[in-house]
């Protein structure tokens, strides 16, 4: 079966304006790649008609499908449900469902029921309604020449309980897509286009239907193979020896082989050792300790966070000899030396991370470093391993590759790799 093909539109002046990131599409393209279906084109227009109109006409003609959320409001702004209506040649008339489902919505909210919220029940007769559970806007589905439009509101989580509910389930009965694999490795301390130099023969050799992409972020570059093919029979197997053949390639840098954030690689190596964890967090002010306790299960490890952000605070509380600091400055290799051993010491964990440095160009007076500089050091019981890291963008995304930099010290320092 030929492969099918999707559109997204997204309505909203403050999509427009900037105000509201459009996450809607992303999120529904993450749902329709899973399924295999080709999401072509993706617009957002204006609460206007004449554009909405416009974008129905281009995109479905161009796709099997067309996705649409936002406009659905019951405030005058909000005029994608008559107009749809209109386009599709139906009428306006009340939902006896819908309009029990929004009264009872009203009632659960114990808010007084309005005349502008009947209109919320108001559906075109041309279409199928999709239920919102989530919300007073019911979503929308018509039929053209085959194709399936489809409408949902544009608030996200109501947009996802309709894809969930009815938009998805009805595809997977609709549409036979291809069989598709994923297969991610995830890399650490090496750019892509080395990581291109070291696997090109690799790449070149692949199939024709197993597709390799590099989707890089601060300090890690993900590879993820696409294995996509009508037949699914041995397809699996496939890409994973191909994923095999690079991480052989690729052994000295692959921190992962799966789609999982560097805080689950870090926690997942400190779980399968049984070993701890302490943090001495200065100029990232906790946000290494923020990121693993993002991860479930954190407790086992995690023993906890020092942000000994002022000099005086790595001083009494850290501990850090006063002589280290006036000989050295704050941002300096000793420094890190002693916070990393401190904190171990402290808070009784098998290893730590320290940080201590200057992130952004306002430079703190008195201090000798340079700035956007930060020295890391990571520490055992028996080892202090200390490396200094220069940084090149904003004080908010030198503070996530930081972060990044400091997990991936520890990881190879307890990998045992250099
Ligand atoms: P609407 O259905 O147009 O009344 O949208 C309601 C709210 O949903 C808007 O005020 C936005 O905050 C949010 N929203 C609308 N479109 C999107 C979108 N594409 N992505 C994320 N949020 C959205
Ligand atoms: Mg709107």
């Amino acid at each position: 079966m030929a492969n099918i093909k999707a559109s997204i539109i997204t309505i909203g002046d403050e999509l427009l304006i900037g105000q509201t990131i459009d996450t809607n599409s992303a999120w529904i393209a993450r749902q329709l790649n899973a399924l295999g279906i080709d999401v072509v084109r993706r617009i957002a227009v204006g609460d206007n008609a004449p554009d909405i109109r416009k974008a129905l006409d281009e995109e479905i003609a161009a796709s099997d499908t067309v996705l649409i959320t936002g406009g659905l409001g019951p405030t005058a702004d909000d005029i994608t449900k008559p107009l749809l209506c209109e386009y599709f040649g139906g009428k306006m008339q009340v939902d006896e469902r819908v309009l029990e489902h929004v009264k009872e919505m009203f009632v659960r909210r114990n808010r007084p029921f309005l005349e502008r919220n009947l209109k919320q029940a108001e559906v075109p007769d041309n279409c199928t309604v999709l239920f919102n559970r989530m919300g007073t806007a019911p979503g929308m589905l018509f039929e053209k020449n085959g194709k399936l439009i489809i409408s949902m509101p544009g608030v996200p989580f109501e947009m996802m309980a309709i894809m969930e509910d009815g938009v998805l389930p009805l595809y997977k009965s609709r549409f036979k897509s291809d069989a598709m694999v994923h297969r991610t490795l995830i890399t650490a301390g090496e750019g892509e286009s080395f990581i291109a130099e070291r696997i090109a023969d690799i790449e070149n050799a692949l199939p024709p239907y197993i597709r390799l992409a590099y989707l890089p972020s601060l300090g890690m570059v993900k590879l993820r193979l696409t294995g996509r093919r009508e037949n699914e029979e041995g397809l699996i197997g496939e890409v994973e020896a191909w994923q095999h053949k690079l991480h052989e390639r690729l052994a000295n840098i692959v921190v992962a082989s799966e789609d999982i954030s560097f805080e689950q690689i870090l926690g997942k190596l400190l779980n399968e050792k049984g070993s701890t964890l302490a943090l001495a967090e200065s100029c990232t002010g906790g946000y290494i300790s923020h990121l693993i306790t993002q991860v479930a299960g954190a407790s086992k490890y995690l023993k906890g966070c020092i942000v000994p952000y002022l000099v005086e605070v790595k001083e009494n509380v850290l501990g850090v000899q006063k002589e280290t600091l006036e000989a050295y400055g704050a941002v300096s290799e000793p420094v890190a030396r002693e916070m990393a051993e401190r904190v171990r010491e402290k808070l009784n964990s098998d290893y730590s991370i320290s940080i201590t440095g200057i992130l952004d160009i306002d430079k703190v007076e008195g201090e000798t470093a340079a700035s956007r500089t930060a020295w890391i050091a990571v520490a055992s019981a028996t080892e202090t391993q200390a490396k200094e890291f220069r940084f090149n963008h904003d004080r908010i995304r030198n503070k996530e590759s930081a972060a990044i930099m400091a997990m991936f010290m520890l990881w190879k320092f307890i990998k045992g790799r250099s």
